[in-house]
């Protein structure tokens, strides 16, 4: 590794034992291998993390390889999403390789196992291959067609892939150890008949490979170095060295498989068959909803690539399944967006203010900083005028000395602008406030170098000026569900657990300077959170999700300055 200041992780010292041991660096290779079944989420994030960083720390080409052999669940539109999000997040793929395009490289492989006497055709039901199974305590049963000559085997193996069969009335399987403590070795399948067109090849094939037989020789046909996969797949490395064995040339790399724990992500689910299925049951409005914990939702939601790398990296790689807490993740995006949203003054609930001594009919431009964090600060111009709205939160007729807001009889500093002093609470017939009248102090404009410019009130408050506001509509989200992990209740379905308050839609009012906003800008909106504009605005109405709230208080901002 080129800077020897970060701890490795245990991923990273298996290259490094490698590499000590004579591994040749230039024949690292790494791949990053999705099933295109359904969108990304933020565990695959942790994983192309993993993979891509890989690449980028030993300057070792990165396969972005579909692993497509199952057609009846796969599709184009999941590949063409799964190379938009890996894009997004900024990796670059060496090659894109599918595994279907493998297809006659391991039908002929294949062919070879028979002829070694390591494969054969099975004609049993899958109920009675189950039962022969064993347990992990009992040893199997051989199949009553395990002898079957090679002449046999191939002949069937050939009719099979030239569809002279039903689905599902012969299988290929390994020829291993059906007696072997790890039942995955009790002769696995390695093809079984499917008549269904692929997203690739089409109908040229009816048999497919299964995963076992796919994934490994699939690493050596690209001469993948190291193959980094989640635990569950632990097991499964016995049999992914066994097929290697039986085709491997001594003088390319042999792959090497390594687990690592999978990321479970709080208040949220991530499997693809069961976001699959909050789309299709319309839980969410899509895979790119905003809820979603797929790198879709997050993008749509307002999160950036490097927000989402900060949470991989900051998770980490780890040798255990854990929770990870989806706070974390918003501090990672909140601690970007706060780098780079423009801060620009919005107000959620409106309540009314007339400043009774601004003259009527005026109107005048006043500077506001775009970002505090900005190393040369830019400016633009908000408009002021008599009547503006400010949040409904924050004016009370009466409280206790901790509300540094706006009551009456006191006084804030709407910020850019003047200090106000409320004076009188205007309330409909049920005891509603609908406006508050205040009174302005002309001479303490922000910025204006006056004494009264410099006066210490103790709040600040956001606001819009009414005439000029654009009306706008906001999304606001809350977990999408209700419980920290809602798919590990023995007994209960996760979707008992869905938040059925995860969205609400208001309408708000922001200033001018939001007209122009394009899908896809961030803003912080002061005091009350980071924003995007979502792709659904148009030219008549903007519409805005909010990626998270702001935990900064103006107090913090100020004591900075
Ligand atoms: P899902 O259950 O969501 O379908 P999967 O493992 O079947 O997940 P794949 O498309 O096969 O999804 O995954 C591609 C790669 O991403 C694999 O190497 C897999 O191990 C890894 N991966 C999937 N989910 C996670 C996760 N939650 N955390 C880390 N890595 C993951
Ligand atoms: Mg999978």
């Amino acid at each position: 590794m080129a800077e020897e200041t970060k701890s490795l992780n245990f991923i990273e010292h298996i290259i490094e034992d490698d590499l000590e041991n004579g591994f040749d660096k230039q024949d690292l290779r790494f791949r990053f291998p999705p099933e295109p079944n359904g969108y990304l989420h933020i565990g695959h994030a942790s994983s192309i993390c993993l993979n891509f960083g890989l690449g980028l720390d030993y300057d070792a080409p990165v396969n972005l390889r579909f692993d497509d052999t199952n057609p009846a669940k796969e599709e184009k539109e999941y590949v063409e999403a799964i190379k938009r999000d890996v894009e997004w997040l900024g990796y670059k793929w060496d090659k894109e390789c599918y595994a279907s395009d493998y297809f006659q490289q391991l039908y002929d492989w294949a062919v070879e196992l028979i002829k070694k006497g390591k494969a054969y055709v099975d004609s049993q039901t899958s109920e009675e291959m189950a039962e022969q199974k064993g347990t992990p305590s009992q040893t199997g049963i051989e199949s009553p067609y395990r002898n079957r000559s090679v002449e046999e085997n191939l002949d069937l193996f050939q009719r099979m892939k030239n569809g002279e069969f039903e689905s599902g009335t012969h299988v290929l399987r390994a020829k291993i150890d059906m007696a072997s403590s790890n039942m995955l070795m009790r002769d696995p399948i390695m093809y079984r008949i499917l008549h269904k067109a692929h997203h690739r090849t089409n109908t040229d094939w009816c048999i497919y490979p299964m995963y076992d037989w796919t994934h490994g020789e699939s690493d050596y046909i690209e001469q993948v170095s190291h193959s980094f996969c989640t635990l569950e797949f632990a097991m499964h490395r016995e049999l992914y060295e066994w097929f290697l064995d039986n085709v491997y040339d001594e003088n390319k790399v042999k792959p090497k498989q390594r687990e690592f724990a999978r990321r479970n992500l709080s208040h949220t689910v991530v499997s693809k068959r069961k976001l699959l299925r909050l789309v299709e049951d319309g839980v969410v409005n899509g895979w790119d909803d905003p809820r979603m914990p797929t790198i879709s939702g997050l993008k749509r939601r307002g999160y950036t690539p490097e927000s989402i790398k900060k949470f991989a990296e900051t998770i980490g790689i780890a040798k255990r399944e854990n929770l990870i807490d989806v706070s974390l993740l918003e501090f990672c995006v909140r601690e970007d967006l706060n780098k780079k949203a423009p801060r620009v003054m919005g107000v959620l609930n409106p309540l009314k203010v007339v400043i009774t001594n601004y003259p009527e009919d005026t109107e005048e431009y006043l500077d506001a900083e775009n970002n505090p964090e900005e190393e040369n600060m830019t400016y633009r111009k908000v408009p002021f005028s008599r009547e503006l709205y400010i949040e409904q939160e924050d004016f009370r007729e009466e409280a206790n000395r901790k509300f540094f807001r706006l009551k009456l009889g006191k006084e804030v500093r709407l910020k850019n602008a003047y200090i106000i002093k409320a004076e009188k609470a205007i309330k409909d017939d049920e005891g509603n406030i609908t406006e508050v009248h205040c009174t302005y102090d002309p001479l303490s404009k922000s910025g204006s170098g006056t004494p009264e410019s410099q006066r210490k009130v103790k709040g600040t408050l956001h606001w819009v000026s009414i005439p000029h506001a654009k009306e706008v509509e906001v999304r606001e989200y809350d977990r999408l569900f209700t419980d920290p992990e809602p798919d590990r209740h023995e007994g209960k379905d996760f979707m008992e657990f869905i938040n059925p308050d995860s969205l609400r839609v208001t309408k708000a009012f922001v200033e001018p300077s939001l007209a122009d906003a394009k899908a896809g800008e961030h803003f912080q909106f002061q005091r009350i959170g980071y924003f995007i504009v979502d792709p659904d605005s148009t030219d008549e109405k903007l519409v805005f999700n909010k990626t998270v709230e702001l935990r900064d208080s103006w107090a913090k901002i100020d004591a900075k300055k």
